[in-house]
């Protein structure tokens, strides 16, 4: 049986459309299920008898199941979820005085081997469905002590968002639809290592959701060793991408910066970065690496962090260190993944 969860508006559709069902049948249902959280077609009164009979014969709904909760001393939460074929994967919740945020992952793994991410060392076991990605926010709202606390997604967790496309767009879709689950699309960020063809793929599904790219680097030659996608896609191919970017008036793209002492932190980084961001609507966060056991890189010392900052913050750039939220239990960036899953 198809999980409902994650099936899309359109796919609806299709199927009511083969079964003779009218298509504002898809609103109805979506209603129950996206709006009043209602988990049983039975339920379901103003369908017909027989609609609802087929709909519990075809469909049925799944979440994630909650292995392990790690509460961090700053108020964040790691979720590991247990998935239906026993795959885990990682959630964080990230609760502050203006929002709670949640962290989420798109594939159990990766496969683009960065080489200062923790999640890189699994590989890529496999992609998550649309409703594997939508059930980890489904789930954690389940379980906060109100219903509906989450009010902003990044899309950061484990794996590449867009190199699991169509699940991602189906599952962003139903994130951002007033028929689902209601999320403004300034409160959605996807986060990408740099995929230009998927980039450009994603710009053409109209989901105006805020897009981050992991830039990391300035130059190839060290893009090259830690991010190898940057040899398919060199920084100067992704920044022409991106300066084509379509963004809304008073959107910004932004850009992620792992800090990385020796690797990428010195004062002509800062000032080739703010070169290459020239002319683009761009905000910049800055996250002094993350250690995890089975690797050598360091985060640079605190006035090097600052000092990169004030460069960029002096060319008139936003420029945000990001906290290391959930370190504590290794829910911090970079940091998910690995020992805790087998
Ligand atoms: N694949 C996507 C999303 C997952 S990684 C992407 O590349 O954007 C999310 C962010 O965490 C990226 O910016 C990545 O550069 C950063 N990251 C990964 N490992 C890290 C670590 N150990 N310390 C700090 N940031 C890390």
């Amino acid at each position: 049986m198809e999980n409902f969860l994650g099936v899309s508006e359109a796919n609806l559709k299709q199927t009511f459309s083969e079964w003779d069902v009218q298509p504002y049948r898809v609103h109805q249902v979506f209603t129950w299920v996206y709006h009043r959280g209602v988990r049983d077609f039975a339920l379901m009164t103003n369908l017909s008898k027989s609609l609802r009979a087929r709909l519990q014969e075809t469909f049925c709904f799944s979440l994630p199941s909650i292995r392990e909760k790690h509460p961090s001393s700053d108020g964040s939460i790691k979720y590991l979820f247990e998935l239906e074929d026993g795959s885990a994967i990682e959630s964080v919740w990230m609760p502050a005085k203006d929002r709670n945020t949640l962290c989420i992952s798109t594939q159990v793994g990766c496969r683009l081997a960065c080489s200062f991410c923790n999640t890189a060392s699994m590989g890529l076991k496999r992609n998550l469905t649309a409703g594997e990605i939508i059930g980890q926010i489904i789930k954690v709202n389940e379980d906060t002590p109100e219903a509906d606390q989450v009010t902003n997604i990044v899309i950061m967790g484990m794996g590449e968002p867009l190199d699991n496309y169509r699940p991602l767009v189906d599952a962003v879709r139903l994130m951002v639809s007033p028929e689902a689950m209601r999320l403004s699309t300034r409160r959605v960020t996807l986060s990408t290592s740099g995929l230009v063809d998927k980039i450009k793929d994603f710009q053409t599904e109209n989901l105006h959701v805020n897009l981050a790219i992991s830039l990391n680097a300035t130059v190839d030659e060290i893009r090259d060793t830690i991010m190898p996608i940057n040899k398919k896609y060199p920084i100067e191919v992704l920044m022409q991408a991106l300066r084509n970017y379509p963004l809304k008036p008073t959107r910004r793209l932004t850009f992620e910066y792992v800090l990385l002492e020796g690797i990428n932190d010195t004062d002509d980084d800062a000032k080739r970065l703010a070169r290459l961001l020239r002319g683009i609507p761009s905000k910049i966060n800055l996250i002094p690496y993350n250690a995890h056991v089975s690797s050598d890189y360091r985060p640079p010392p605190q006035e090097r962090i600052f000092s990169f900052q004030n460069y960029l913050m002096s060319q008139h750039y936003s420029v945000f260190i990001r906290k290391n939220r959930g370190s504590d239990i290794m829910g911090a960036c970079g940091q998910l993944a690995a020992q805790s899953i087998s």
